[in-house]
């Protein structure tokens, strides 16, 4: 692993725009788990419980979907960042991050200190929650408390409409300004590193073919394999927190 730290390290020295992409398994070192490997989310819930057009079809769908974002919640809002956030948040303080385009929702990015203008959240973020109908924005505290006294599937207060957090769900549209951008930097990017994703959910997963299409040189940095390695001009196959760390530190040294 040294000798592909030290590359990676050299390559986030010399390139003048780094993308960080990263997925689930940056955060499982802080407790939350991915969606795909064993103990994850899919082996607790059915997948189809997180489909948008069931969520809408019955208040029953948006109570189970509620209870298991609820429970999702809670391992999220008291989870603090790992090594691997600390790194990128690092590297932002650096100068060397162009921009990290995520696909959590834990909030964990803002809690290492990366700030709001350098974090595309293509996913969404569970720390809000959103009206459907008008839009109105609530903290995610607020509604759980209500949930807390024995709402099921909360409604809007200021228009009745129905609540969901402010996450993409499968089948959902896709924020529009993060997806541009994210692609825009995609393109435009010398350098992209993924870390701790499977690369199976799209379009999230079209970006790193975007990036090495249009000249990036491609890192992934990912305990099993992803559906991008055949592309990948470096993997690391190893845990994300450990492997930016020691990555981070090499950019120091280079740097200093
Ligand atoms: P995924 O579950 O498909 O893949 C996670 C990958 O991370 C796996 O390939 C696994 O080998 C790897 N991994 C797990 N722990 C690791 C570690 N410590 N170090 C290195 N690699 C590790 O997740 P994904 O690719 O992000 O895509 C699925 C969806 O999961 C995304 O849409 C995301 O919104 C959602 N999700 C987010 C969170 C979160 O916000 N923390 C949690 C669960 C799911
Ligand atoms: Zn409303």
């Amino acid at each position: 692993m040294k000798e592909h730290v030290e590359r990676v390290a050299q390559w986030i020295v010399d390139s003048k725009r780094v993308v960080v992409f990263v997925g689930a398994g940056l955060s499982t070192e802080s407790g939350i788990p991915d969606f795909r490997s064993p103990g994850g989310v899919w082996d607790k819930y059915d997948p189809g419980d997180f489909d948008f057009g069931r969520f809408l079809s019955s208040e029953k769908s948006r109570q189970t979907y509620w209870r298991m974002a609820t429970e999702m919640y809670d391992s999220m809002k008291n989870a603090l960042p790992n090594a691997g956030h600390l790194a990128i948040a690092e590297l932002e303080k650096l100068g060397k991050l162009d921009c990290l385009i995520t696909q959590n929702i834990d909030g964990l990015h803002f809690k290492a200190g990366n700030s709001p203008e350098s974090v595309l959240e293509l996913h969404g973020t569970a720390m809000h929650v959103t009206c459907l109908d008008c839009g109105k924005r609530y903290e995610r505290d607020e509604v759980q408390d209500r949930l807390i006294k024995g709402e099921n599937a909360p409604r809007c207060l200021a228009c009745g409409g129905i609540l969901k957090p402010a996450t993409i769900s499968f089948g959902q549209a896709m924020p529009e300004r993060e997806t541009a951008e994210a692609y825009r930097r995609s393109e435009s990017c010398d350098l992209f590193i993924v870390v701790g994703s499977s690369l199976v959910v799209h379009p999230a997963a079209a970006m790193p073919v975007v990036a090495k299409r249009a000249g990036a040189r491609l890192v992934i940095i990912n305990r099993d394999e992803t559906a991008c390695d055949n592309l990948a001009d470096l993997i690391i196959h190893d845990q994300a927190g450990p492997a930016m760390a020691a990555v981070l530190t090499r950019v120091r040294q280079l740097l200093a």
